[in-house]
Order: C-alpha cells, then structure tokens, then sequence
C-alpha cells in the first residue's frame, strides 16, 4: 500500500529537520527522507566540526600568550588523530540527537534519498509514497574549478576525512571555507598558501575588514597570493601536487583544497519528472512563499540559493511549518542577516559595508590593539570596529568586527539593528568595562562620511 503523508520533507539537514519537526507538532502526517546524514551538511561536515577545530587551532595563540603571563608552557605539540576521533564523537552524537528529535515529534524516518516520481509521488528506498505537499530541502554540494588536474584537489566534503594534518597546504579562494580552513591549518602548523582572484579576501565583506583580515592571516604565517588564478593542478610523488598559477608561480604542497563555491544539491531528484523549474545555475525557483513553479512543492535553504547560511535555513523550514500547518502565515526576511567567518581572529558583520553604504552614510571606525596583547606580546594582533550609520535618520545601517569573540559581540548587536537602533541609542547606552565590546558605545568621533570628505579635511 502507498503510505500518504500531508508533508513530504525531502532531505534531513537544517531545514528539513526543522520543517518536518514542526509540521508534526501541529499534528500533519510528516514523512522525510535523509540518504547521508541527519543534520546535514552544518551538523556533519559543516559549521560545527570546523568550529571545534578552529578552537583547536587557537590553542597555538593561546600557549604564545600565556608566556607574557608568567606561565611557562614547554613544548606543545598536536595530535592531529585525537583531535579528529574526539570531533567525530560529538558529531555522531548531534547526528543522533537529529534523527532522535524527529523520531520523537512522530514524522517518519526514511534513511535513503528521495526522488520524483510524479508531481506528488516520491521514490524512497524502493517503495513509494504520496504527499499533498513535497519539500525540498537537500542543501548544496562543493564545486571544483574546472581546470586540468582539477581532481587532484580536494574540496571540503573530504577535509572531514583526513587521516593526516598536510604539512603544506594551498587553498584555493577566499570566501567563508577558504579563509576558515587557512586559519585551521596555520594554527595547528601547516604551511598554508592561500590563492585567490580579487585583490582582497572575502568578497562582498566591508573593505576594512577585508583589509584587516589579509593583514591577521599574513601576521598567522599565511602566504597570500592576491589577484591569482589558478592554471592546473599536476601530481607529483605521493601525495603531493604542484600548483600552477597563470602568472607562471608554482607551488608545491601535500594537498590542495578547493574553496571555490557551492552548487544547489539537485542531481538525484528527477525535478523532470514533477515540472519543478530550476534557475540558469541550477537552484530551484522560488517565490516569497518558498513555492516553487510547482505549487504544491516548496523548497527551502541552500539549494535555492540565495543567503546560504544555517540560521537561514532553520527559521525558513520553521515558518514554512507554520505557514501550512500552523495558521500563521510569515516568512523569513533576508534583511540584515548577521554572519560570521570563522577565521583567527574571527569577522562578524551585519548590515551594508562602507562600499554599499548610501552617499551620506557616518562612518565610525576604531582600531586598537586588545587588552590581552598588551601584556601577551603578541604582534599585529589588532581589533577594529565600525559602525555605518545612515546620515539621514541616523540608524546603524551597518556593524563590523575583526577581532577577538566579534561574532558573540555582533550577534547582539544584530538584535540592535533588528529594533532600528540609531547612533544616539549607542551613544547612550553604558558600556561594560573593561571589555572591547564597550568601544562599540563609546565611538564618538566621526571617521568619514561616505561620498564626502574624511576627518581632518577641509
Ligand atoms: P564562497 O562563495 O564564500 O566563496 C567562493 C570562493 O571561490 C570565492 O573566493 C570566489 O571568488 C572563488 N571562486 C569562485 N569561482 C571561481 C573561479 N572561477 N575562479 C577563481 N575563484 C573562484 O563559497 P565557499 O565555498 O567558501 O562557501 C560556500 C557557502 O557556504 C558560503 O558562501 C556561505 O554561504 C556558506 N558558509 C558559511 C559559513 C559561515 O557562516 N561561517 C562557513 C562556510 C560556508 P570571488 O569572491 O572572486 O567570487
């Protein structure tokens, strides 16, 4: 007999597992599919194992500093496999927590992928199932630079499953995954050599961040090679490959990572078969109601493609449940979405950078070398903050950070900006001192103004 369900969740990451925990709560019959891992792509080789090892890669600083503060710390050294078994073991363990929550909230489990079969039937695990309305939330997958030898590099899929730490890497590009993983393996000693094609990291970033950051990864031991393209990728013995830029550079490593973008997650899913229309670059169609060219289909997250972050993605599969299910029709708006990279240090941002900034904007930006390192000694270890603030109803538009625990400081400044805050809401809030977050209240003298004349001129 084919089973029917209300809601059929096709994929068990962030935002499926949401939808389809929500869409039972208020009581639909919710099945969903999941052929790799619950969680997907955050949980398992995504957002939380790079967290933990970027913790680890801290520890380097973290030992560097502790000198200056009278403690002697002999000889630290790595080890790369324990690292990696203790990782897993928290990964497998969120992974269950997933599938259990989902369990529990009554929806059924399938552990395989799903395919179209009509416009509301779905193929999984070889029986069939119908459903008034299909979700599709399969996430997206890492591209490669279609260069020769482009297979001899890896991507981040595969960076979860090194036996050994490489001790010479080269990372090509310089969005989220490049600049985070630069930072993993410099910080547990790899010789890093990022590549990218613009002149500064992060693309889309405020500029100073973007400068701030080139400078922090440099000052980490990062070899940097700006405004470079990649030619091909060619074996040498073993493991290692030599890079060939266009500009005629080679460099030699035991790995090259690519960090060259992500594409919707769409190829198993016979969309032919249920009329489902895609984008020229392959993301599925969608309007404000996440419908796609299909009404009875929806699709949710990163294999739309347009804001491809976590946060995202769970609190669309979450008003997407209680728009069908819940009697409260929303959805989620892409306005001012704090983000944050997490490199050493880290850079958090929400709102428009200076480059974006209408004519008229208030810049006010600080630079200081934090508390820590007046004692650690550690150099180029600078902070800068800076507000954009709209020179017309004086609203922040704009908050940015390079700098130590910026993405837990900026995320409470994103509740700021949500409420509207203005400049003089700053001025007069109290700081917490001695802290970095309390510059953010203190800044009181204009920088710049965007499209006008900078501090000190006439
Ligand atoms: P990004 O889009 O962030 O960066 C892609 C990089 O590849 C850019 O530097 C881009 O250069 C470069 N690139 C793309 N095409 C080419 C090309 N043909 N030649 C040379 N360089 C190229 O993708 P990632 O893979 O780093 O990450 C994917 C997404 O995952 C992110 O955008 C983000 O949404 C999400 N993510 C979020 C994280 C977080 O929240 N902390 C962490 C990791 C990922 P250019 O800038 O010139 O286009």
């Amino acid at each position: 007999m084919v089973q029917q369900f209300d809601l059929f969740v096709i994929g068990g990451g962030s935002a499926g597992v949401r939808l389809g925990r929500i869409a039972a709560g208020y009581g639909a019959r919710v099945g969903i599919a999941e052929g790799r891992f619950w969680g997907g792509t955050c949980v398992n080789i995504g957002c939380v194992p790079k967290k933990l090892m970027v913790m680890a890669a801290e520890y380097r600083g973290a030992f560097d500093d502790a000198v200056g503060f009278g403690w002697d710390v002999n000889g630290h050294t790595h080890d790369w496999t324990r690292l990696i078994s203790a990782r897993n073991r928290e990964i497998e363990r969120l992974a269950e927590i997933y599938r259990h929550l989902l369990d529990r909230s009554g929806a059924v489990v399938f552990d395989d992928y799903a395919r179209f079969s009509d416009p509301h039937t779905v193929e999984v695990g070889g029986e069939y199932v119908r459903a008034d309305r299909i979700v599709i939330a399969t996430g997206a997958v890492p591209t490669r630079l279609d260069v020769p030898g482009g297979e001899h590099a890896i991507v981040s899929d595969d960076l979860f499953h090194l036996t050994d730490r490489p001790e010479r890497i080269v990372i090509i590009g310089s969005g989220y995954i490049a600049v985070e993983f630069a930072s993993v393996f410099a910080g547990l000693g790899s010789h890093v050599e990022l590549v990218y094609r613009q002149p500064m990291p992060l693309r889309g970033f405020d500029p100073d961040l973007r400068s701030a950051l080139a400078e922090a990864m440099v000052a980490n031991g990062i070899i940097l090679h700006p405004s470079a393209q990649l030619a091909r990728i060619e074996p040498l013995t073993g493991n290692r490959r030599a890079v060939a830029l266009t500009d005629g550079t080679q460099i030699n490593s035991d790995c090259v990572l690519m960090a060259t973008g992500r594409a919707p997650n769409v190829a198993r899913l016979r969309l032919d078969r249920a009329g489902v229309a895609v984008t020229p670059s392959g993301a599925i169609s969608i309007d404000a109601r996440y419908q796609t060219s299909v009404p009875h289909v929806f699709a949710l997250g990163d294999v739309t493609d347009r804001l491809n972050l976590t946060p995202v993605a769970t609190a669309e599969g979450h008003a997407l449940a209680d728009t069908l299910f819940g009697g409260k029709a929303r959805h989620v708006s892409l306005a001012n979405v704090p983000t944050a990279v997490f490199s050493i240090p880290p850079v958090a941002t929400v709102g428009v950078g200076e480059d974006t900034a209408p004519s008229g904007s208030r810049i006010f930006l600080t630079q200081f070398t934090p508390m820590r390192h007046s004692l650690s000694g550690r150099k180029h270890r600078r902070t800068m903050m800076k507000l954009v603030v709209d020179g017309d109803s004086d609203v922040v538009i704009g908050v940015h950070m390079i700098g130590e625990d910026s993405p837990e400081i900026v995320q409470g400044l994103a509740v700021a900006m949500t409420a509207g805050a203005t400049k003089s809401d700053y001025d007069r809030t109290l700081g917490i001192h001695p802290t970095a977050a309390e510059e953010f209240v203190t800044l009181r003298t204009e920088t710049r103004v965007v499209g006008g004349r900078s501090a000190g001129e006439e």
